[in-house]
């Protein structure tokens, strides 16, 4: 190689975020990225099976505004108060490049969504990582020092634990000079949600998705709602890097989909109920978990290593979620399924069990 200069000492070096395996090979059980085992409303098929791809000579409307005035009118909002994005990765990264823009760190737990200290690296935003208690709960106390930001998840991944929306107004109340970010990607499968207070606190940022509750992670949208202000900030950005983030398509699937109410409850519902039943057998295996409030469940086996499950699930091609990471390498974080599902993956683990 002849032209070796020093141009990479400029690299923006970073370690990447590590997403779950999509295994390419078919007859696979899939239960290690927090998917929904259903499909999306028959109305967004009925998008697709309607669609005129002439139109794709077009670019896209750049502010989303059929997507975003069905979220606003479904949470009961001003379409102002919503921004809207390429999965809620696209939105918190946006968000962080936003609003976490101070010498002082930002504050999340140690055990949480493992893609916020990488865009913290990637922005070069310093920040501290708070120790969940024992039993995988937020300390409100921990987040009440000089910071540049806060976020979690409610429910936290890959623990599953609520926290109350009395905690989370404890954060704000002695916060008003960040920004506090609630990532609740979760919450449709029984959480609290914080937008009962985005009125009262102009700093809160909340943000969901529609890759889990509405079955469509493959499209790629999420959103934040937070007071007028923070919107504006966030499209601000946004307009400075890529105006034309969601492909029509998409934005036409998402409305459809946000408004398909009773869809979204029967879904929600047959989750939460296999779930609960999950919970059970889980535990006449002789597994532990902390109580979950989202589609998956976070357990570990009184006897049996975590790494040593996971492996022998593999082999029978069921896919579960593995962290070897300090505090968690005996757990595993599985999806919840449809209950066919889980059957068969109770009676793998039984097999592997005895
Ligand atoms: N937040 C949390 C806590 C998550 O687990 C995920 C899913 N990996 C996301 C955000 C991002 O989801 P999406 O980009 O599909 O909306």
């Amino acid at each position: 190689m002849n032209n070796t200069g020093s141009w990479e000492k400029n690299v923006r070096k970073v370690v990447p975020y590590t997403p779950g395996e999509q295994p390419k090979c078919s007859g696979i059980i899939k239960l290690n990225t927090n998917e929904n085992p259903y499909p999306p409303s028959p109305h967004v098929k009925a998008v697709l099976d309607n669609y005129d791809c002439g139109k794709m000579r077009l670019y896209p409307d750049p502010d989303s505004t059929v997507l975003v005035e069905a979220i606003a009118e479904r949470y009961n909002v001003k379409p102002s108060q919503v921004f809207a994005g390429v999965g809620s990765d696209d939105v918190i990264s946006v968000a962080f490049m936003t609003f976490f823009n101070s010498d002082k760190p930002v504050l999340f737990p140690d055990i949480t969504y493992s893609f916020y200290d990488v865009w913290a690296d990637v922005y070069r935003i310093p920040y501290v990582q708070k120790p969940l208690t024992e039993d995988f709960r937020i300390n409100a106390d921990d987040y009440k020092c000089e910071n540049g930001g806060i976020i979690f998840p409610n429910p936290n991944a890959p623990t599953g634990c609520e926290e109350s929306l009395e905690m989370i107004e404890d954060i704000l109340k002695a916060n008003p000079d960040s920004v506090v970010m609630i990532d609740e990607a979760y919450v449709d499968f029984g959480a609290n949600s914080a937008l009962s207070l985005i009125d009262k606190y102009e700093n809160l940022l909340v943000i969901q998705t529609f890759s889990k509750s509405r079955s469509m992670a493959g499209m790629r949208i999420g959103y934040a709602i937070g007071s007028e202000k923070l919107i504006r900030y966030m499209n601000d950005v946004k307009f400075s890097i890529n105006s034309y983030t969601m492909t029509p398509i998409t934005q036409l699937c998402g409305a459809e989909a946000v408004r398909d109410e009773q869809y979204f409850q029967d879904t929600v519902n047959m989750i939460t109920e296999t779930r609960e039943y999950s919970k059970k057998k889980l535990a006449e295996l002789g597994f532990t978990f902390p109580d979950s409030k989202s589609n998956f469940i976070f357990a570990s086996h009184k006897e049996k290593a975590a790494a040593e499950i996971f492996a022998a699930l593999k082999e029978r091609k069921i896919f579960v979620r593995f962290w070897d990471k300090p505090r968690i390498s005996n757990y595993l974080r599985i999806t919840i399924g449809t209950r066919e599902e889980m059957d068969k993956l109770f009676s793998a683990l039984e097999d592997i069990l005895k």
